[in-house]
């Protein structure tokens, strides 16, 4: 029950108009830890409910110190808009009833109404490294009295090259702080990257809450390169497939297998980093709303984005890094629904298929 977290009534009340009534796994063992001032290493991914798992004990934390400063006392670092604006509506809807205001940063769009937001005072700020970056170098944020770090999905910054920028954002950051690191992964980089930030951390692991081999069925069709747009059009077109998430390695293949199926009377949209904001926002809620029923994106492009009943995630072609799977796949088969992850391998990216069955413990079944 959230009633047993020492978390103020205003918090309580929005948590339970969001409809939370259980704590979620790593909710119920990352509050406690971050409400009493510990660091924390934690891996969870997508789907577990880690925003709310540090939003809401840095919420109170913010609460708790009463009047807003000048300037802001809580950061969280995050990889791409998408997530930024994804964790920016939990903590606006978490912080409906406080008296807390936040910026959000991200790069993009235009820097003025992120200036005008700074200048007008505020307790949070949510940004994305590159963006939060020229505004420290212009001056105009000052992360001095930073009492709150959290860095979201670090090992998907890392992957992102944004190691430099975070280093140069840390340095400007007091070193009397509490901070709180989160990444799907414990890699050797994370680890190492956690050594020098995190004091004396409590690490918390919890398992995916769609992990994936339980809840999505997965085929593999071998198929030549040549010969996979065909195959995904003849599927989408004769298949019962309402709705797809379809995966390509580039965005350069992104487009160009959106405007393929487009041209086969598909109504479709390409999402990744060299589109603009709107763009990215206005594809997003067409998929959403059901107006387009293939959305083809990048990893990274993807990583955050909430969307809820996906029936089937396509692999058009197979990620380098095995355990981008695994975070393709989590986006289908949520909460509790049944989900389909469709791979098509061409001869080249067999070696890839067999780590990612070796990750998986699991052989992937052909489909006839
Ligand atoms: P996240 O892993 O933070 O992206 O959260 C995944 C989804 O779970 C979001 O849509 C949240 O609104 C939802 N959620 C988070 N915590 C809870 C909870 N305790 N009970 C029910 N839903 C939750």
């Amino acid at each position: 029950m959230f009633k047993e977290f020492s978390l103020c009534e205003p918090l309580l009340r929005a948590v339970e108009e969001l409809g939370y009534t259980q704590p979620t796994p790593i909710q119920a063992r990352a509050i406690p830890v971050v409400l009493e001032g510990r660091d924390l290493l934690a891996a969870a991914q997508t789907g577990t409910g880690k925003t709310a798992a540090f939003a809401l004990p840095l919420l109170e934390r913010l609460q708790a110190k009463g009047a807003r400063q000048r300037s802001p006392r809580a950061l969280i670092l995050v990889p791409t808009r998408e997530l930024a604006a994804q964790v920016s509506e939990s903590c606006r809807a978490l912080a409906r009833y406080l008296p807390l205001r936040g910026a959000l940063i991200f790069g993009g769009v235009s820097a003025n109404p992120q200036l005008q937001a700074l200048s007008a005072g505020v307790d949070l700020v949510i940004a994305t490294p590159g963006r939060l970056l020229d505004h420290l170098q212009s001056r105009a944020i000052d992360l001095s009295q930073i009492e709150l770090l959290v860095l979201d999905e670090a090992d998907r910054m890392l992957d992102m090259g944004f190691i430099r920028a975070i280093r140069r954002i840390l340095a400007a950051l007091p070193k009397q702080r509490q901070s709180l690191l989160f990444s799907a992964t414990f890699s050797e980089e994370i680890r190492s990257l956690a050594n020098g930030i995190l004091r004396d951390p409590v690490t918390i692991e919890v398992a995916p809450r769609n992990a994936p081999p339980e809840l999505v069925d997965h085929r593999v069709y071998h198929v030549e390169a040549g010969g996979k747009h065909s195959l995904l059009s003849s599927l989408l077109v004769d298949g019962d497939v309402r709705q797809c998430l379809v995966f390509t390695r580039t965005k350069h293949g992104a487009n160009r297998l959106a405007e393929r199926l487009q041209r086969d009377g598909l109504a479709c949209a390409a999402i990744h980093g060299n589109k603009s904001q709107a763009a990215r926002t206005r594809a997003l809620d067409d998929f959403k709303q059901g107006r387009i029923r293939v959305l083809v994106a990048t990893d990274i492009a993807a990583r955050g984005l909430d969307i809820s009943e996906l029936p089937q995630v396509v692999n058009f072609e197979l990620p380098h890094v095995p355990e981008d799977y695994v975070h393709r796949i989590g986006r289908t088969g949520r909460a509790g629904a049944s989900g389909e992850a469709i791979s098509l391998v061409s001869r080249e990216e067999r070696d890839r298929l067999r780590a990612i069955e070796r990750l998986l413990g699991r052989t992937i079944a052909v489909a006839a």
